[in-house]
């Protein structure tokens, strides 16, 4: 523990003494030095993409510009590079939205059939592009959870999106679901590299990576996670990972069944 110690001595007091008190500033240290970490997290990751924009268009006006095969090479990849600056600024945004409670969560009894079915169907083209299967196999229209239906359809959305993106050609990617008692279960399931049990405690954290070449080739934020874990505390619920190398990995979300 850290200790902040102010002195004061007794003004007047006939015998020599001082007041000495004690005051933990622990918790005020580790704050701060998230606050920097973060700070030199988002610099460094804004700092990546904008450097590549520039080393191509420095490139393309020093003349390879009038090459017609490396200009629209270069081009493409300012593009990419600019998708990845939109996609970091999109996901920062919404994790300091869901910090600051500026748009609080509209809780109603939301079909989880209905978000499922919708999320799956907007990653179909990325999963055939790549020869994943994409399966889903929740399909009980009756089962009600207490959600705010945009922040579900985000955190399906970020789990989805990651198990295609990791998962190679030839695997598959399945979405179920369950009820147990008062709480309903969503599963992502894939058959992708797996994660390594020392990282799983902090894969939500932000900017957390296993692999921080592969997550960026594949124009990863390192955020999605993060923003899937305060959406889901954020309604009551939990998120967990269940992974082994080589096995594929299983994300679970909880969240209250809808009352009545
Ligand atoms: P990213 O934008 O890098 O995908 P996330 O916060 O979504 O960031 O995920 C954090 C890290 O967790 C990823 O960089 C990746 O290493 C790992 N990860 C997440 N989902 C999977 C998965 N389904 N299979 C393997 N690794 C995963």
């Amino acid at each position: 523990r850290i200790f902040d110690v102010l002195a004061t001595p007794l003004p007047g007091d006939p015998l020599p003494g001082v007041v000495v008190v004690l005051r933990d500033v622990s918790e005020v240290k580790r704050l701060e030095q998230m606050r920097q970490q973060f700070i030199a997290n988002v610099s460094h990751e804004l700092k990546t993409p904008l450097s590549s924009i520039k080393a191509y268009t420095e490139t393309l006006l020093g003349g390879a510009l009038k090459d017609p095969v490396h200009g629209q090479r270069f081009l493409e990849r300012i593009d990419e590079q600019a998708s990845r600056l939109h996609q970091l600024i999109m996901d920062m945004l919404s994790l300091a939205r869901i910090e600051s409670s500026q748009a609080p969560l509209e809780l109603t009894n939301v079909p989880l059939a209905r978000v499922v079915q919708r999320t799956v169907v907007d990653h179909e083209r990325q999963a055939a592009s790549k020869e994943v299967i994409l399966e889903n196999r929740f399909t009980d229209s009756a089962v009600m959870v207490r959600a705010d239906e945009e922040a579900l359809r985000q955190i399906l959305n970020n789990l989805i999106d990651n198990a295609v993106k990791y998962t190679p050609a030839g695997g598959r990617v399945t979405v179920s679901g369950r009820v147990d008692d008062a709480v309903v279960l969503c599963e992502v399931t894939d058959t992708g590299p797996g994660i390594p049990a020392e990282h799983h405690s902090r894969l939500f954290e932000r900017f957390y990576r296993v692999d921080k070449a592969r997550s960026r080739e594949l124009g990863g934020t390192g955020l999605g996670l993060a923003i899937v874990k305060h959406l889901t505390q954020a309604m009551g619920g939990s998120i967990e990972v269940s992974s082994q190398v080589g096995m594929g990995s299983t994300f679970t979300v909880r969240l209250p069944a809808a009352n009545g």
